[in-house]
């Protein structure tokens, strides 16, 4: 693991001024979009807290950063969910508080690290209930950190005893700067062409370079945003069709092509902040927004949200296609 982290000034700063203080939170919650390195921002403040120069950040020579980089380092302990996200609580929730007790092997802290606590969709609440005596006395050698796409999981008594951290996207500069260093093989094309597709979410750039899934989605959504824009039913049909019957892709592509929407929506009201924009197809955003109006652009918006919300609960995914469909072609008539 590289013990740097991309952007997010501000929360590092935060970090910093904690270690160099000796006042380190002892229960954090990072938030933030999938990509946007939640994982890593987690196992980052892990390094740096045992970091043994107590620099506020990892100074990458000491033996503690040596072996959170390698993955290997005893004090730092990712929490593993089952294949579906879910924490089962007596395997997995349960061993942390009993190990808590426990003092740590080779630094002044144990840092548990219990990542996407919102995909545990059957026991997050049950998994902060019993977390809840950590977090509130935690013994002097404990740190839990906890990430989730969002704030809304967690549990009123725990946010109240935790430090939150909402991770942003980086600058497209930020991002770029990462895609070279770990990239180095990649050709300026294909850098290019991963920034244009995942901007500020380095996670999203990363996955695009590796020809994962997430190229396809891209793609697919494009294309779906440039039949939007001959306003041309048929070919917005054979768009959304092109996905049919591959949940997940159709489900990323709608998802990719609410953001190309609701940048339209920013660019329709003069929104010109970098960060704000983060949507695969910025060109795209820009044609839709001078095609519709801002009420047209927030309605199509709503109309994306809903699709996207019944794929999520499963229904069938042809019809809910088709019906989207029909919606979008009323919407850029
Ligand atoms: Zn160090």
């Amino acid at each position: 693991m590289e013990l740097t982290f991309y952007g997010n000034k501000e929360q590092l700063e935060l970090i910093r001024r904690m270690i160099q203080k000796g006042r380190e939170q002892r229960s954090i919650i990072i938030c933030g979009e999938k990509g946007l390195g939640k994982k890593h921002l987690a196992r980052y403040i892990a390094a740096s807290y045992l970091c043994e120069k107590h620099e506020g950040k990892p100074c990458g020579e000491c033996k503690s950063c040596k072996m959170a980089a390698h993955g290997t380092h005893p004090d730092i302990i990712t929490v593993e969910s089952n294949a579906n996200g879910n924490y089962i609580i007596d395997e997995s929730i349960r061993p942390i508080v009993a190990d808590s007790a426990v003092l740590p092997n080779e630094s002044r802290y144990k840092v548990y690290i219990i990542p996407d606590l919102d995909r545990s969709v059957n026991t997050a609440i049950a998994a902060q209930n019993i977390l809840l005596k950590l977090i509130e006395e935690p013994p002097e050698h404990v740190v839990v950190i906890m990430t989730a796409r969002s704030k809304e999981i967690f549990l009123q008594t725990i946010i109240s005893r935790t430090l939150c951290l909402a991770v942003t996207s980086t600058s497209e500069q930020e991002s770029s700067e990462y895609l070279h260093a770990n990239f180095p093989d990649k050709s300026e094309e294909d850098i290019t062409a991963a920034l244009a597709a995942g901007r500020g979410n380095i996670g999203r750039c990363t996955e695009y370079l590796e020809g994962a899934g997430f190229a396809e989605s891209v793609a697919a959504a494009r294309a779906l945003c440039d039949a939007a824009l001959t306003a041309d039913g048929y070919k917005i049909l054979r768009a959304l069709h092109a996905v049919d019957s591959k949940k997940q892709l159709a489900r990323e592509c709608v998802e990719l092509f609410g953001e190309i929407v609701r940048d339209a929506c920013f660019c329709r009201v003069g929104e010109t902040d970098e960060k704000l924009s983060v949507s695969c197809y910025a060109q795209g955003a820009l044609r839709l927004s001078s095609m519709l109006s801002a009420a047209e652009c927030t309605k199509l918006y709503d109309t994306v949200c809903n699709c996207a919300a019944r794929i999520d609960a499963n229904c069938n995914l042809a019809l809910t296609l088709n019906s989207f469909s029909a919606k979008l072609s009323r919407a850029v008539k």
